[in-house]
């Protein structure tokens, strides 16, 4: 093929919130594949909250990002160009080529959805990565029996939102906290939570005492900070609490910190921290439950599926971030190709 593709690297290691500033957009020439590789062109890519921690300078579960490196990310595309036999043109495969256009796969590094079983773009949440985050970390970490109180954060997002499905389907009483009415909403009518807190409003602190009067068995956590303080003193004995992530903190210079620890060992509550990434073995199980869910109804999503090329990428990251996102935070890299229009 030989021409170009838009790649968006990180500038330098942001100070505080991530602008745009920090991100440099440029072209660079479309790889060839050699013998057992397969060119991709990108229809989707996730944007994640993961990404964020990644762009500190700062010990972690994956080597942080240098200045000038292409931003990571999970993508699903469409095979343009094969050297692999298993990877013919035409396939739709998810992988993970990051913030780019075009990148090349192996049988190894790609994964076969398909298009015609389900939207390509569920591989990169309910079917794919967030499907299995959430998977894990509550029927497995959590392991909820039927009756207990449930409290999810971040609930309409990718995860949120299908944890508390996973925990209605278990028998659970689940209550959401999610960033406005809208999404409260959303949580309660048409995901099926029992209830769903407002963490921006007035009363939100007394609603949860109300709404908890037995007290939460199990937090599904996503956010930290503030909202966390707040659903401490509300743990019962011996709960649990699946720590997933705590956005709040991605953004900020300085951490806000856990200050509610004596609720932690006044309760006897135990943590269960975890990183998706360490389970790998686990995601064909999960992702194979989820899409029968999926195809019965009894687990529904949202995208938000942001437009404008890999440009728009820098943007639709920050909206993600600071929760102007609605659903699954993907960004529409290019349409479906002319030749292959299948998988939508
Ligand atoms: P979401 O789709 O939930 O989008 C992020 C949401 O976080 C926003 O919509 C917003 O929701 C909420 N949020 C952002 N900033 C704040 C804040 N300061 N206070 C409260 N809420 C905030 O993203 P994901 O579902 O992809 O990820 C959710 C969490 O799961 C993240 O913490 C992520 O790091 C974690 N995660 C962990 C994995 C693991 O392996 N452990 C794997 C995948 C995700 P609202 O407007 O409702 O406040």
């Amino acid at each position: 093929m030989g021409e170009g593709s838009l790649r968006v690297a990180m500038r330098d290691h942001p100070q505080g919130q991530v602008t745009e500033g920090d991100f440099l957009i440029e072209e660079t020439a479309r790889p060839v594949p050699g013998p057992g590789q397969a060119l991709v062109r990108v229809r989707y890519l996730s944007l994640d909250p993961y990404m964020r921690p990644m762009m500190n300078p700062v010990r972690s579960y994956v080597e942080p990002l240098k200045p000038g490196q292409t931003m990571p990310g999970a993508t699903v595309g469409e095979v343009v160009e094969s050297n692999e036999d298993a990877l013919p043109v035409g396939t739709h495969v998810a992988c993970m080529l990051g913030w780019q256009e075009y990148g090349l796969v192996t049988k190894e590094t790609a994964r076969i959805v398909d298009a015609d079983a389900a939207d390509i773009s569920l591989a990169l949440h309910v079917l794919g990565m967030t499907g299995a985050t959430a998977h894990y970390g509550l029927l497995r970490l959590g392991d909820p029996e039927p009756g207990e109180t449930v409290v999810v954060t971040a609930a309409s997002g990718a995860v949120g939102g299908i944890v508390g499905q996973l925990a209605k389907i278990r028998g659970c009483r689940v209550i959401g906290i999610a960033g406005g009415p809208e999404k409260c909403r959303y949580v309660k009518e048409e995901l099926g939570f029992d209830e769903c807190l407002d963490h921006r409003a007035d009363d939100f602190e007394q609603r949860l005492s109300e709404l908890t009067p037995d007290w939460v068995d199990i937090l599904f956590e996503n956010v930290g900070g503030p909202i966390l303080d707040a659903i401490l003193p509300r743990m019962n004995d011996h709960g649990r609490i699946v720590l997933c992530g705590n956005i709040s903190d991605y953004d900020r210079d300085e951490p806000y910190g856990l200050k509610g620890l004596s609720h932690l060992l006044l309760h006897r509550v135990n943590v269960y921290s975890f990183v998706i990434a360490d389970h790998r073995e686990y995601w064909p199980q999960a992702i194979a439950e989820l899409a029968g869910w999926v195809k019965d109804g009894r687990i529904r999503f949202r995208e938000d599926i942001a437009q404008g090329g890999l440009e728009g990428a820098p943007a639709a990251f920050i909206n993600m971030l600071t929760g102007r996102n609605f659903g699954k935070q993907l960004l529409e890299v290019a349409p479906a190709s002319v030749d292959h229009p299948a998988g939508n």
